[in-house]
């Protein structure tokens, strides 16, 4: 292969477009890594749509994690005492197939479940949704977009009936006004915030406001930073949204003719009034009025939010509670408003639409709804009645499930549960007792693989073509531009593979990828996220094409153009077509401070670094970036506790205790500490952030409140 391949980064959700060329050039010099190992060119794809050639340092460096401490062959063991030892897919195979044939006879399918990931593309996404809730009968897939978005998921669906993200990246250039609300979009998502910034600074007239406990980079731009007190988001926005009502900044015909529930909303927001607001985020009623005459005075306004909102327990009410600030101001359906998602994984967005979490079915179906199961039974050919009817087993219930005996076979892929899970002491205890886990991916070692009775080793990026769809709903072709490392398959083979072993032969005929995808847009025909008009073969013709796109839309002409923006004629897709106001009231944190614990830990993302580092802490330009794990302190709490800059100090938790260097900053505010999330076990031993936080989840998404927990600190 010697042609430059298009693809797209797989890290983060914002999907930037690639080029990807290999080692040797003809009359350049081969490109090398730092250790001069030889690897491929990468650079940005200036005609994606989303990013238009632009790429942060994670995509400028991905292709040196290609070759670094890759799986390369299937191993296995039988007790966690033991080596593991090198076998060939056969034996693998046979040794999964039997144990959930035993398994499924014994404790029933219920006992068998997969966690998955964001880093799926939608076809292995899809292949797994067809083995375990089709042909094996139980809704136990989760996938880590648990972790991530499930709280967006949620609320998109209460409030607008179905999922996905109605604005497009094109908006973050046509409004008056953005509020970023808990996200480091600097940091998290760079090339979103480049476009933001590039247009911020063009035209000084358009506000920029941010949310942030933090003094982030993300608030460094703002016109405006609100450093409300953790757990006080929906405290601000009812605030706001009273400060809209009294001051007449609503569109009576937009609520009156396309929602409904106001009058409860209405209720609930009376409550809010700027003294007490202000009082209860820790701001000055001038910001706070600010903020919402920023919001009424703007012809367009944009929300952009991520894991601040989402990984809360109140995750779910936190997302509608802003999108009732667009639903009362008539800011969606139209250029440059809407409230905006951005996704954290490079593929949450696809596994969504494949269904890829336990109370979702493909095609933006729901597991509770009898018409989509039924939808799917008749799709797949199953049995009806053979979908359960409850959801399955997500991420934490999994864990659980260990500790009470309920899980039998744990299959764990692309994922690294044993850093990025809550409770980390508690998550690593039920992953020992583990009778049988599964751990598929493309890195060894890594924290869950220690828990591990087989390991199988995945092809990843560049090895293998798929899809994925970015935040602005945009289907990109990943084109594989190499062979797989070793023995390495595509994930979606060896979820079909051991289907066929368990007798599922006709369900999974599929020879490559394009077919996969092609059965899966089959699925969606008619669905919010219709992709029956977008095929491999399309892709690779006409580049990345947006979603909805139905089979009779000519996507020449109508991609990236008529299906920019969902909502754009006031219609929802609930039963009478009107979105849901949500009332809610703030609860708070669900591990507030006390004098025991007196201050808020929040956890985050550093730019350099991707989550659990199994890709980026082989990377030596980003470890040197962020070389070890540190605590950000107010100076103010240093002084109080006699702590310097640099010193190692432990941080308790009623879970756990970790240690980290302290970083003195005015940024973070007093009360308020931040540890970043990328250290597992690996790394650095005891410095993990999540051996900190709890499991408590929102009601509706079931998204732990992964943000924030209490801790006290201790010199050492
Ligand atoms: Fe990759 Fe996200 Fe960086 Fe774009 S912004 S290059 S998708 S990590």
């Amino acid at each position: 292969m010697s042609e430059t391949t298009k693809t797209l980064c797989p890290y983060c959700g914002v999907g930037c477009g690639l080029e990807v060329s290999p080692p040797a050039q003809p009359g350049k010099p081969i490109n090398r890594d730092a250790q001069g190992t030889p690897i491929w060119k990468v650079q940005g794809d200036k005609s994606h749509p989303s990013s238009q050639g632009m790429v942060c340092v994670k995509g400028a460096t991905i292709a040196e994690s290609l070759h670094k401490d890759r799986l390369l062959y299937p191993m296995v063991r039988n007790s966690l005492d033991e080596p593991f030892k090198r076998v060939s897919w056969n034996e693998a195979f046979n040794r999964i197939v039997d144990r959930i044939n035993q398994v499924a006879a014994t404790q029933g399918p219920n006992a068998i479940c997969m966690y998955g990931s964001g880093q799926f593309q939608t076809q292995d996404y899809y292949i797994a949704q067809k083995l375990l809730k089709g042909c094996l009968g139980t809704n136990n897939f989760d996938a880590n977009s648990r972790l991530c978005m499930s709280s967006a998921v949620a609320g998109y669906i209460q409030s607008f009936g179905a999922d996905g993200p109605p604005c497009c990246y094109d908006d973050l250039e046509l409004t008056d006004c953005a509020l970023l609300i808990g996200t480091n979009t600097a940091e998290c998502h760079p090339i979103i915030f480049n476009r933001l910034r590039k247009y911020h600074k063009k035209n000084p007239n358009v506000k920029l406001i941010v949310v942030d406990p933090r003094h982030t980079a993300t608030a460094e731009a703002a016109d405006l930073h609100l450093a409300i007190k953790p757990g006080t988001d929906i405290d601000l926005l009812n605030g706001m949204a009273y400060l809209l009502l009294r001051w007449g900044y609503i569109n009576s015909e937009f609520i009156d003719e396309c929602t409904v529930n106001f009058p409860a909303f209405a209720e609930v927001i009376n409550h809010y009034p700027p003294e007490a607001v202000a009082q209860t985020c820790g701001i000055s009623q001038t910001d706070l009025e600010t903020a919402a005459r920023y919001w009424g005075e703007s012809g367009q306004v944009l929300s952009l939010w991520s894991m601040g909102m989402n990984q809360s327990s109140e995750g779910t009410a936190k997302v509608r509670s802003l999108i009732n600030l667009h639903l009362m101001t008539g800011q969606i359906g139209k250029p440059g408003a809407g409230p905006f998602s951005l996704t954290g994984q490079p593929n949450a967005m696809g596994g969504r639409e494949a269904g890829g979490l336990s109370h979702l079915l493909p095609g933006y179906r729901v597991v509770k709804n009898e018409v989509h199961r039924r939808e799917i039974e008749e799709f797949w050919g199953l049995t009806p009645g053979k979908i359960p009817s409850t959801p399955g087993m997500t991420a934490w219930d999994m864990i659980t499930g260990l500790e009470t005996g309920d899980v039998g076979v744990l299959w764990v892929a692309a994922t690294n549960p044993a850093v990025s899970m809550p409770d980390l002491e508690r998550t690593k205890a039920a992953l020992k007792r583990s009778p049988f886990t599964i751990y598929q991916d493309a890195y060894y070692p890594t924290e869950t693989a220690a828990y591990a009775h087989v390991l199988l080793p995945a092809a990843q990026w560049g090895e293998k073509t798929g899809t994925m769809t970015n935040s602005e709903r945009v289907v990109t072709l990943c084109s594989a531009f190499k062979p797989p490392v070793g023995e390495a398959k595509a994930d979606w083979e060896i979820f079909a593979e051991v289907g066929r072993r368990l007798g599922f032969v006709k369900e999974f005929t599929f020879s490559n990828s394009a077919q996969v995808y092609a059965e899966f847009v089959e699925i969606t025909k008619g669905r919010p996220c219709d992709q029956s008009g977008i095929s491999h073969e399309k892709l690779t013709e006409k580049g990345p094409i947006q979603w909805p796109c139905s089979e009779t839309l000519d996507v020449t002409v109508t991609s990236l153009q008529d299906s920019k923006r969902l909502y754009t004629n006031g219609r929802f897709h609930t039963p009478d077509g009107r979105a849901r106001f949500g009332a809610y009231h703030s609860r708070g944190l669900a591990e507030p401070p006390d004098p025991s614990y007196p201050f808020v830990l929040t956890t985050g993302r550093l730019y350099g670094h991707w989550h659990t580092q199994t890709r980026t802490g082989r990377i030596p330009k980003i470890t040197q970036m962020h070389p070890e794990p540190f605590i950000e302190i107010h100076p103010r709490d240093a002084i109080s506790l006699g702590m310097i800059e640099g010193e190692w100090i432990e941080v308790r938790s009623r879970r756990g205790k970790a240690r980290f260097p302290v970083k003195i900053t005015k940024g973070i505010s007093p009360g308020t500490v931040f540890v970043p999330m990328h250290w597992g076990a690996l790394w650095a031993e005891q410095s993990e952030a999540n051996a900190l936080t709890h499991p408590e989840s929102c009601p509706d998404s079931l998204q732990p409140e992964l943000k924030a927990c209490a801790v006290n600190l201790m010199p050492i």
